[in-house]
């Protein structure tokens, strides 16, 4: 029988394992080149650890020879040699307006060449969201203004009509106006679709760059990233969802897929997506929109996408709903029965207990667990328990069948539940030196039980 107890206290299911169709494409980008090395710990692409010390490694560096707004300066892997001398003159600095001391040093060696303060101070370095916000408008401003000269560009400093300042603004001699939005600072869907609306009443067109690190971007595996709420509401507005890396100079956009090909998360709470990168340099405005080469081939299903999409965020609503009005129900029916639990624990304590005011600690305390067992309320069955196995039956062994009898006998039913409340209430006991056995990590109970504590006879640390 204490197999089965292992079975109902071994389910962790981890929340967003993926589902994956059972091929999918890959996800390399033109050129053959990984957008990332695999990632095992979900979620940020991996840092060295002394990056996580002393921030991002920089990239990008202002010359102070050229006026303020003009492109930032990009160090190429190997580039170091070539701007070493720049930096040792004082032209290149460290672009982040408030630095405490800007002056910069290039690194090379083992690693991707890149910038680094010439003195730390032990300080830490810039946060890595300020940061790539930072590099990423100066990349998008840098790129509008080489591609469309004819564009008047304004990195984050002019604001429209109703006050929105956007990331970075370029007017066409056409009339049509685009607001890049670089988004690394996490975001409300309503904070979004306020600012999304505000552009929308201008005839602005928002273009949503979304950070590459998390919170917008979480990789679930190796090949697919969550596709967050906010993310499906952009989708849902008619926006398309993209990915910046300021680093790498790419845009990910997510390759949709619909019918049984589409992946999520178990239990359907996120989609998840393969999201190729590609260079920034390959993307393009047409008409009023920001074009990527991944759009064509996701031009043909998107109407079919967008359906899923509608339907997966209602499914997922109703579910909610179905959840909450579960609770509130279980709630009620709690609320109902409890003056009833409270009296049959009255009537036991005043025949079981020579002071019924005093209930030992180990028999009073109650964790969330211990509401597996419904038919009484946890005080009580675990003074049934004491009651029918350990009290004054020091150096005696029972069996785990045996403890969890009367509670199956009580309600058959909710037998997975019982097993777990029992389990959790005997590890406990265990913890607290009243119990020995053995126990996988996991809960599962594989030799018989002896008793070397009873309520009489506490055990010595407690
Ligand atoms: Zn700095």
């Amino acid at each position: 029988m204490s197999s089965t107890a292992a079975t109902a206290t071994q389910h962790a299911t981890p929340a967003e394992q993926t589902v994956a169709p059972a091929t999918h494409t890959s996800d390399a980008p033109p050129g053959g080149r990984r957008p990332h090395p695999p990632d095992t710990r979900r979620g940020a692409p991996p840092r060295a650890p002394d990056e996580r010390r002393r921030g991002p490694r920089q990239l990008y560096a202002r010359d102070r020879r050229l006026p303020p707004d003009a492109p930032l300066v990009y160090l190429p892997p190997g580039g170091a040699p070539l701007l070493r001398h720049d930096c040792h003159q004082g032209w290149l600095v460290c672009p982040v307006p408030d630095c405490p001391d800007p002056r910069l040093i290039t690194r090379g060696g083992s690693r991707r060449d890149h910038f680094a303060h010439r003195r730390l101070d032990g300080s830490a370095g810039h946060a890595p969201e300020g940061w790539y916000h930072l590099c990423g408008k100066a990349l998008v401003g840098a790129w509008l203004c080489d591609r469309y000269p004819q564009a008047r560009v304004q990195v984050d400093h002019e604001a429209v009509a109703n006050g929105q300042v956007p990331d970075v603004l370029a007017e066409f001699p056409d009339g049509r106006r685009f607001a890049f939005e670089v988004q690394y600072a996490p975001l409300t869907i309503d904070a979004w679709q306020r600012r999304h609306q505000g552009y929308a009443a201008q005839a602005i067109t928002d273009v949503w760059l979304f950070g590459h690190l998390p919170p917008h971007l979480r990789a679930a595996d190796p090949s697919h990233f969550v596709f967050s709420p906010l993310l499906e509401a952009v989708e849902l507005a008619g926006g398309r969802v993209r990915w910046i890396d300021p680093d790498a100079q790419t845009i990910r956009t997510p390759r949709h897929t619909v019918g049984p090909q589409r992946a999520q998360t178990l239990g359907g709470q996120h989609v998840l997506v393969p999201a190729p990168a590609l260079p920034l340099d390959a993307c393009w405005i047409n008409g009023t929109s920001f074009c990527t080469p991944a759009d064509a081939e996701q031009d043909a299903l998107w109407p079919a996408h967008l359906q899923e999409l509608q339907m997966a965020v209602e499914q997922r609503a109703a579910r909610r709903a179905q959840d909450e009005a579960h609770q509130r129900a279980l709630g009620r029916v709690a609320a109902r029965r409890q003056p009833a639990l409270e009296a049959a624990w009255a009537a036991y304590r005043q025949a079981k207990f020579g002071d019924p005011r005093h209930i030992p600690p180990i028999i009073a305390h109650a964790e969330p667990s211990d509401h597996g067992i419904t038919a009484n309320l946890p005080v009580h069955w675990h003074a049934r328990l004491f009651e029918a196995v350990i009290q004054g039956r020091r150096g005696q062994t029972f069996t785990y069948q045996r403890a969890v009898a009367p509670f199956l006998q009580d309600a058959p039913a909710e037998r997975r539940a019982i097993y777990r409340a029992l389990t959790a209430y005997l590890l406990r006991l265990r913890q607290a030196g009243y119990l020995a056995f053995e126990a996988t990590p996991s809960g599962y109970i594989t030799s018989p039980i002896t008793v070397l504590a009873d309520t009489r006879h506490p055990p010595p640390t407690s």
